[in-house]
């Protein structure tokens, strides 16, 4: 053979070439609706729902954060979804100690939750860190549960964070964490923190679904300063004063004398619990160790006095509740018939037409008379 045709490939000619057009077929119309696009868009990620309860029951972050996310969705049929992965997860829920933690911005929840949170996982404990912020609605960016602000914990493979549902009404966000932490359970997580921001009525959804609550504060600074009401510092189980270190300790010592004081004024709790002031640094990771036992001693009594229980029961049809109004709210605001009425009414209503209460009865009348 010559040396020119031992390089010679048959398959190089041209009537070989792969990018010749063949004489193609009549092709269906393309999709072009964009609602069915969009459904497909939004649906092409979806796996059946065993598939996501067998993977958090394995512990799988991965499936446990998809299902997460459709417990967030506002779309009709991530719900639904959402609702058969919490209903079979329900019964492997439960086994956990769930914590809220409040306190002003600034005064160290996150640097705390890496310090607890790492003294837990480091004693062989699972931690979910979930949060309710109640400012994400209007920033459209969760402040609370940011990975950057908890490096230690973000890298820790026993820890799970997982930022604030950001859309919808504080209702509709509690909700959300509610059933976040049935999932978070059934995957294993053994301790809940549930961080919010002691400002608004946020710690109010907060106390209803934990079994302890944990108000972070800072020496020198007045109630009023420190924006913390009466009625929060009355739901606390442990007040925690933070940043006692360096010259703030003796602050810190004084602010634990005046807050013990202070509780001695609040009724005594249904719990049979009398809540502790201690002192703690969380950048140093000082009297973390005490602030565990105090909750580990909590959990020992109201087990012993059967209240953990209770409010959890107390809790949970306090939730079934808030489901209800949720959702009769949602039906009804969203209803298109109702809409339009609404618009004719509020008019009517300031231009005294009407009474606030006859249009409101005139509402909720057609709203059931609706199929
Ligand atoms: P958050 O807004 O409540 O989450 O507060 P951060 O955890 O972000 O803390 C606010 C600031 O206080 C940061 O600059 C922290 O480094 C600092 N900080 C937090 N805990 C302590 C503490 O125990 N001692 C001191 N000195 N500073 C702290």
């Amino acid at each position: 053979m010559k040396e020119k045709d031992k390089h010679h490939h048959f398959e190089n000619e041209g009537q070989f070439q792969a990018l010749k057009v063949n004489q193609g077929i009549e092709q269906p119309e393309p999709v072009n609706n964009d609602s069915v696009k969009r459904f497909l868009q939004k649906n092409r990620n979806l796996l059946p729902v065993t598939d996501y309860v067998e993977g958090i029951l394995k512990g799988d972050i991965t499936l446990l954060s998809k299902a997460v996310t459709l417990v967030e969705s506002s779309n009709q049929k991530h719900q639904e979804i959402a609702q058969e992965i919490i209903k079979q997860c329900l019964p492997f829920s439960g086994n956990s100690i769930r914590i809220g933690i409040t306190g002003v911005p600034g005064v160290g929840k996150s640097t705390f939750i890496e310090a607890l949170g790492s003294f837990i996982t480091k004693s062989g404990g699972k931690l979910a860190v979930l949060a309710i912020d109640p400012s994400s609605e209007r920033t459209k960016g969760s402040i609370l549960g940011d990975k950057t602000r908890m490096e230690e914990l973000s890298g820790d493979k026993n820890a799970y964070i997982r930022p604030s549902p950001s859309a919808g009404s504080l209702g509709g966000v509690a909700r959300k964490t509610r059933e976040t932490i049935v999932l978070c359970e059934a995957a294993g997580f053994n301790h809940i923190f549930i961080e919010t921001v002691g400002v608004g009525q946020s710690e109010t959804a907060v106390h209803s679904m934990t079994d302890f609550f944990l108000l972070l504060m800072l020496a020198g600074a007045g109630d009023e300063l420190q924006g913390i009401k009466r009625g929060i510092m009355e739901m606390a189980d442990l007040i925690a004063i933070n940043k006692a270190d360096g010259n703030n300790i003796e602050k810190a010592q004084l602010a634990k004398i005046q807050y013990k004081n202070a509780l001695h004024f609040f009724p005594e709790k249904e719990s049979g619990w009398a809540p502790e002031v201690l002192t703690c640094s969380a950048a140093q990771k000082n009297g973390i160790d005490r602030i565990w036992s105090e909750i580990e001693r909590y959990k020992e009594l109201t087990t012993a006095n059967h209240w953990f229980q209770t409010k959890r029961n107390e809790q949970a049809i306090y939730w079934m509740h808030e489901t209800i109004q949720e959702q009769l709210k949602r039906n009804f605001y969203n209803n298109a018939e109702i809409k339009a009425m609404l618009e004719k009414l509020e008019k009517m209503v300031l231009e005294q037409k009407i009474s606030s209460f006859s249009a409101a009865g005139a509402l909720l009348d057609t709203f059931k008379n609706l199929k």
